[in-house]
């Protein structure tokens, strides 16, 4: 911090009787850690704290069936006010971490930063999308790692396919019906499988004037040799050969070299107009653990010991601190040498090893090293396609999809939330997916604003217009403000 800068207000250590536990970032880890020691630990024993500016943690594998309408986005969502009881919950980003005197930073919405301080420190802040210097990248890419882009991103395909049907200019309407996904790990193509299985039954039954199914071309850019690298070579292979059946252009070992403008161009000289371009080439460990000073390996993880304590790079822990998920470096003892994917398989193990450890230590007892090794993965390929590897046992087609559905049904925090998903794909049984495209849901102000303004350019002066009915109130209304006063 440079000495211009303003200081925030520091929230004074008060001596504390029960240890304040302090978990940054409310995603998978974070919330199933303060889940479990909120279980383990009474009122007098603990005081639990989770920060994220968002209020909610967001089941992932369920993003591409909320893309695809399958899922009603706010059921992949759980509340942490409705369901962390007993927890505190600050929302705000957290901008910086001084161990050294157990101080963390954090940048509410609204008001100035502030200081809090802590006993013990979990990091959970999870991973962004790693993207890279491409040109028209930052302009035009959409990423696809939390509800909001999930959202946005089924209201932008429908509405390129009513544009598409609202146009005569065939160049137009070819760049609108092209949708470019970049990254073939789980993310990208369970998104594009979902995505294109939404577009082609969307237009289906010539609900879009002049836009047939066969218009519509889907683009698969992958930098590897192959696809879902997770489910191996023979499983990834028959996903590929899936999509390509479908008619979707996989381009495998391409690179994404521009896309200014939405004119695409890959590393192999392919070159064409897309006017929906989705990032999902990878993550990176969150860039906010360089504000701290917790030591991180080169790939700017928190560094960690198996029992999910922090430790420098010697192996000495560092007392107070605890990782896991996606934004720590934690060895993965069923395959030495290596370090635990970032997967939710992990995350949620790696949660409750953590809150059983913390209480363990707290109580005096000893920490136990994480060991899990990988059971496997279940991807979709949209509605009723799937492909699976379990324990070993590779499945495909319908039988890997209801897998799919299963396992994450399982998964998925809550009674509630495992109810209205079960009802949700329950009356897609008896219902067509919804395919209104609420676009303009992400600048609700427009028309408003819009209409202010042509009020404001047609009585300058705030008095009558000229049918004599005041400027901005209309018909019986209130609105302006000589209205307003004579009210
Ligand atoms: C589309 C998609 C599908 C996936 N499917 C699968 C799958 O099928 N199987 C599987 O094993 N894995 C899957 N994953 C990966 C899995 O979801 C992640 O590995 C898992 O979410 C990691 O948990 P985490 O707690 O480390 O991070 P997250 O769950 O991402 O949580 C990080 C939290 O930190 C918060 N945060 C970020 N910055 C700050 C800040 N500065 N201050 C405060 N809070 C902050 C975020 O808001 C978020 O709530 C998928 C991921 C995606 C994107």
């Amino acid at each position: 911090m440079t000495a211009q800068q303003p200081q925030p207000a520091v929230v004074a250590p008060r001596p504390r009787k029960v240890p304040r536990i302090v978990i940054l970032g409310g995603g998978y880890v974070g919330f199933y850690t303060a889940l479990r020691l909120r279980r383990r630990l009474g009122r007098r024993e603990a005081a639990i704290v989770v920060v994220d500016p968002r209020s909610y943690m967001t089941y992932q594998p369920f993003l591409p069936e909320a893309a695809a309408g399958s899922l009603e986005p706010r059921h992949v969502v759980v509340s942490h006010r409705q369901v962390l009881r007993g927890v505190d919950v600050l929302n705000g980003r957290v901008t910086g971490v001084r161990h050294a005197d157990r101080t963390v930073r954090i940048a509410p919405e609204y008001g100035d930063e502030y200081e809090i301080t802590y006993d013990h420190l979990v990091v959970a802040l999870g991973s962004v999308s790693r993207t890279l210097p491409i040109p028209g990248l930052a302009e035009q890419g959409i990423g696809f790692k939390h509800v909001e882009e999930a959202i946005a991103l089924r209201n932008h395909v429908l509405a390129r396919l009513d544009a598409a049907a609202s146009t005569w200019d065939h160049d137009v309407r070819r760049r609108l019906l092209t949708f470019t996904f970049v990254g073939g790990g789980f993310a990208g193509v369970e998104a594009l499988a979902e995505v294109e299985d939404l577009a082609r039954s969307a237009v289906r039954g010539g609900r879009y004037e002049g836009v047939r199914p066969e218009d519509l071309r889907f683009v698969l850019i992958e930098g590897s040799t192959r696809i879902l690298p997770e489910l191996g070579e023979e499983m990834g292979g028959y996903a590929l050969e899936q999509l390509r059946r479908r008619g979707i252009e996989v381009h495998l070992a391409t690179f994404l070299s521009s896309c200014v403008d939405g004119h695409v161009v890959t590393s192999t000289g392919v070159e064409f107009d897309s006017a929906t371009i989705v990032w999902t080439a990878g993550v990176q460990a969150n860039p906010v653990l360089a504000e701290t000073d917790l030591p991180l390996d080169d790939g700017g993880r928190v560094r960690a010991l198996p029992t999910l304590q922090v430790a420098t790079a010697d192996g000495e822990v560092v007392e107070g601190v605890w990782a896991a998920g996606d934004c720590a470096a934690v060895p993965d003892l069923t395959n030495p040498g290596h370090l635990c994917s970032p997967s939710a398989q992990h995350a949620v193990r790696q949660a409750r090893h953590l809150g059983d450890n913390l209480a363990r230590y707290l109580r005096g007892a000893d920490v136990r090293p994480y060991r899990h090794a990988h059971v496997g993965t279940v991807a979709s390929l949209g509605l009723g396609k799937g492909v699976a590897q379990v324990y070993g046992v590779k499945v495909r087609g319908w039988i890997a999809w209801f897998l799919h559905r299963t396992y994450h049904l399982a998964q998925m925090p809550t009674l509630d939330r495992k109810v209205r998903i079960v009802l949700d794909w329950t009356l897609a049984l008896f219902f067509p997916r919804e395919m209104v495209a609420l676009g303009r849901l992400h600048d609700p102000r427009a028309t408003f604003v819009e209409a202010a303004a042509s009020t404001a350019a047609r009585a300058p002066g705030r008095g009558p217009t000229p049918d004599g009915r005041g400027g901005a109130g209309g018909a019986g209304g209130t609105g302006s403000v000589e209205g307003a006063r004579a009210a």
